[in-house]
């Protein structure tokens, strides 16, 4: 238990305070010491001395969402990203799984991280959507009943239309302020690709000539949040070579997930990857730091934003996108309460641990359904996922968008 023993440190700094308990959602779904951080750093310090990893311990570890609130709430600055990282590395390397969970980890990822894989699935998922199969298959409950995890992820999957892909290079609209390269993404590029076309659009209006590499694959997020360090290390180093000669002055990620393993890749492959660690921005940050230059048309609409723990939390970025949504005349904006918990998409968590991802997924719809707005926008596409299935089932339909969407329609004045 090398890499444990290594975090001595960082376990010590804990001091049992327990202000992070009512942020953490494991928590406050089942008031479990074990499902809170503090439990879970407990049961780390525990591993280390008794040099032992139990299915138990395994368990509270497996229930957290990585949705790192604990990190915002605590005042000693214990770095709890850290630790659950290594520790689901150091879980893969020596714990065995049961043959089911290791088939869907398996099946999961050898799908997720592959951008062309997933736009294979895309092409006979919109047929079984077109038809109206996706539905029939829901009402019958068979799906959820013999496999949970699949029906989860039947469910999450978005209404997808065919789009174009994007060409290599665009250019910035008026006096060029900046060479961006963009992060198409695998979710993101396969099931929201209008997304990433309106990101592109909104780039070039604010002055960026954008470059999107076309073999560009995975950034190694899922990878990495969920303890295959290797796996992670190799999609990073083959997106730092498709990034390399591109000559950007940023890399602008509009999937708030992909962004914070980005910012981190000097902690996964070393110090070669400090430059361009450097050059990573979410989009709200570029376009906050570069001022707005396209006119932005009224939209007259109520807005609530939703902060995807990946870019508030373990990003820290929380005021760009509201101001960006602010600058838009005619939109309103609203607060969601307890911002702080997540909405249970977190990555893969919603497929792996259906039960509480959706207690979660409720309890979040049942707060943006309270503001009353009639868009809801956050910035990464598990959450719009996860999100959008929470409020299909509350019986209160709405609008949802990427922050990028909004002012890409406000830009273009067109409708939102
Ligand atoms: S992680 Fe931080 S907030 Fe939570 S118990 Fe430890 S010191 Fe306190
Ligand atoms: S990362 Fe989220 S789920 Fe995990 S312990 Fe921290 S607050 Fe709880």
């Amino acid at each position: 238990m090398a890499d444990l023993e290594a975090r001595t440190e960082l376990l010590d700094d804990c001091v049992h305070c327990g202000f992070c308990l009512p942020t953490c959602p494991t928590y406050v779904l089942w008031g479990e010491e074990m499902d809170s951080p503090r439990g879970r750093i407990q049961l780390m310090q525990q591993a280390l001395e008794d040099d032992v990893i139990t299915d138990a311990m395994v368990g509270h570890w497996d229930a957290c969402l990585g949705c790192m609130a604990c990190v915002t709430a605590c005042p000693s600055g214990v770095q709890y990203d850290r630790l659950i990282e290594d520790t689901r590395a150091e879980v893969e390397r020596v714990h065995r799984r049961s043959p089911a969970d290791r088939a869907l980890r398996g099946l999961i990822f050898a799908v997720f991280p592959h951008p062309k894989r997933l736009r294979l699935l895309a092409a006979p998922l919109r047929g079984i959507q077109r038809t109206g199969l996706d539905r029939a298959l829901r009402r019958t409950g068979l799906l959820e009943r013999v496999a949970p995890s699949l029906a989860a992820m039947e469910r999450l999957a978005p209404r997808l239309a065919k789009t174009e892909p994007l060409p290599e290079r665009l250019p910035a609209t008026g006096t060029r302020r900046m060479t961006v390269g963009l992060l198409t993404g695998c979710v993101q590029g396969a099931f929201f690709p209008a997304v990433n076309a309106a990101t592109a659009r909104v780039l070039q209006a604010e002055g960026c000539d954008v470059v999107i590499p076309p073999a560009q694959g995975c950034c190694g997020a899922l990878s990495v949040h969920n303890g295959r360090a290797e796996e992670a290390q190799g999609y990073a180093r083959k997106l730092i070579q498709v990034f390399e000669d591109t000559g950007v002055d940023r890399i602008v990620v509009n999937a708030a997930g992909c962004g914070s393993s980005m910012k981190e890749y000097a902690e996964l492959l070393g110090p070669e990857a400090q430059a361009f660690q450097d050059k990573v921005r979410d989009v709200s940050e570029v376009l906050d730091e570069l001022g707005p230059v396209a006119e932005r048309h009224p939209l007259e609409v109520t807005v609530a934003y939703h902060d995807a723990c990946h870019l508030g939390h373990a990003q820290g970025v929380r005021a760009a996108p509201r101001r960006l949504l602010e600058g838009i005349p005619g939109l309103e904006l609203r607060e969601v309460a307890e911002p702080e918990l997540c909405c249970g998409s977190a990555g893969i968590y919603n497929i792996l641990h259906p039960e509480p991802a959706r207690e979660l997924g409720d309890r979040k719809a049942r707060n943006i359904v309270a503001t009353g707005a009639e868009v809801l926008v956050t910035a990464n596409p598990g959450c719009l996922m996860q999100v959008a299935t929470a409020i299909e089932r509350s019986g209160h339909p709405m609008r949802l968008a990427h922050t990028v969407e909004v002012l890409d329609a406000s830009i273009r004045g067109r409708a939102l």
